[in-house]
């Protein structure tokens, strides 16, 4: 959700008398060599947010060697890493490529990198660090076997669906699926849901909420920033800076062929509406501990029992990008980082808002639940609403199917680009699963069986599946 990384490793260089040029979000890499070009940069640094930023690294890096340049290339952001740094960029060209672990590291890196005394030691560093990183990662993949599909298909989670009830949505009518719009949804009230935590990791500020706030060190500016965040609170509810829309679904759903889930037109359930496709864990696992899959949370249409999958878009982040264009206009980037980080804390509030509802009144099957927000964040409920592009369904690629099923573009205004990312930033979409046995898992690695089949499910070419799912392969594709 935030780049706000990027924006703080900019002030922090800009601080220390470094000429930052800030190009933005999803540029493509010509425009960024253009530049290079045209100011004279000394250093390009990159940050990645969403696993498809990764492949985007590679290709920016391979296109620095291919058009002969020298100069260092910085990586850093959420999905990036020293072993992606390691194993797939910096083998793309020979110049400095450094994976730089958060913004208060971007000043010394950068000061090592163009001083000659210091550069020639860093490098040395850097290359056997990543050299090593290589050799492990090379040993690894041999290492650790993947099962074939077939075999993790035959060890599913064991649910039993003798006897279970699929509880029905209270809204559903019949004929009809549900789909339901918010719009201009007050933010006073997301207030109340936010979690602080992750507002103050994206600060880059150590510790847990809400004893970072005494801590005898970092206290006083924790207490700063906290207050001030409340502050530019109470304005955006006041002036109504931000608007929060949002739209749920849920729906008549079935899971067939193993790992996907069919979603129908309506309760006849004779319609296919769509057809979500999953992916199973395929790692070897310890004796009684299941390949997990997503689809093994939704009744398999041979058991007869009706049940439902839902969906969910939401935003926080409209009329975001006016108001921190305004406070960059008058050198305030201060406010303009404060204002994005906390709409990417309304929008996640906003999620976990608008499932608490679904639970409690529009699906309704947990009607008499009650938890404050410490119990929200800690999901003391039943149900889970993972997110296309995270571990347990990593292929961005499926928001395209749910962003169809819900109209998300039409009823939020939320676009989705190219790279299947959210526009604006501060949006959260994904699925709703209200059996009480499911939970996150993480995908991992998975077989060239399992991606071959999945390309075909998907309709795409094997080279396409392969690229959407590279942080995914347990294997090396063909080039
Ligand atoms: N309180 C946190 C909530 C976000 S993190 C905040 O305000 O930032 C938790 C969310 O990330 C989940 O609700 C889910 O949407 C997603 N998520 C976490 N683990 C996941 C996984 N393994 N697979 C898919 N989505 C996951």
């Amino acid at each position: 959700v935030h780049d706000i990384g990027k924006n703080i490793v900019g002030v922090v260089l800009q601080c220390n008398n470094y000429e930052v040029f800030d190009l933005g979000v999803m540029v493509p890499a010509q425009k960024i060599l253009d530049t290079v070009k045209e100011v004279g940069a000394d250093i390009v640094g990159l940050s990645g947010l969403i696993t498809p930023s990764l492949d985007e690294m590679v290709n920016l890096a391979s296109e620095m060697e291919r058009q002969g340049f020298d100069i260092p290339l910085l990586i850093g952001g959420a999905t990036t890493s020293r072993a992606h740094t390691a194993v797939k960029v910096s083998p793309k060209y020979h110049g400095p490529v450094v994976w730089v672990k958060d913004a208060s590291r971007s000043v010394p890196v950068a000061s090592a990198l163009l001083s000659d005394e210091q550069r020639p030691q860093l490098l040395a560093d850097v290359e056997a660090d990543y050299e090593s990183i290589r050799r492990r990662h090379a040993e690894k993949r041999n290492d650790r076997p993947l099962v074939s599909l077939e075999r993790a298909r035959a060890d599913r989670t064991p649910v039993e669906w003798a006897g279970y009830e699929p509880p029905r949505p209270v809204v559903l009518e019949d004929g009809k699926p549900f789909v339901r719009a918010f719009e201009d949804y007050p933010i006073a009230e997301l207030r109340e849901y936010i979690d602080w935590q992750p507002f103050f990791n994206a600060w880059e500020m150590k510790g847990s909420f809400p004893d970072i706030l005494n801590n005898p060190a970092s206290g006083e500016a924790a207490r700063k920033l906290f207050e001030e965040a409340q502050q530019m609170l109470d304005r955006i509810v006041e002036e109504g800076w931000l608007t929060a829309n949002a739209v749920v679904g849920l729906f008549p759903a079935n899971a067939v062929a193993h790992d996907s889930i069919e979603v129908y037109t309506d309760e006849s359930r004779t319609a296919v509406r769509a057809r979500l496709e999953h992916l199973r864990q395929q790692g070897a696992h310890r004796e009684g501990v299941p390949n997990r899959s997503l689809a093994d949370y939704v009744a398999p249409k041979e058991t007869g029992l009706k049940d439902y999958v839902g969906g969910f878009a939401v935003t926080a982040g409209l009329g975001a990008g006016a108001k921190i264009e305004e406070f960059k206009a008058q050198h305030d980037d201060y406010s303009a980082i404060l204002l994005e980080s906390l709409a990417d804390r309304l929008a996640e509030a906003f999620a976990e808002r608008m499932h608490e509802l679904v639970r409690r009144e529009l699906w309704g099957y947990a009607a008499d639940e009650s938890l404050d927000n410490e119990g929200l964040i800690r999901e003391r409920y039943r149900g889970i609403r993972p997110a296309p592009g995270y571990p347990a369904c990593p292929d961005h690629t499926e928001k395209a199917t749910l962003w169809d099923l819900l109209d998300v573009e039409r009823a939020t205004g939320i676009e989705l680009t190219d790279s299947m990312a959210m526009w604006p930033g501060a949006a959260v979409s994904g699925w709703y699963f209200a059996h009480p046995q499911s939970q996150y898992f993480v995908v991992g690695r998975v077989g060239k069986d399992q991606v071959e089949e999945y390309a075909v499910r998907k309709g795409q070419t094997l080279a396409e599946t392969e690229r959407w799912l590279s942080p995914n392969l347990g294997y090396e594709p063909e080039d």
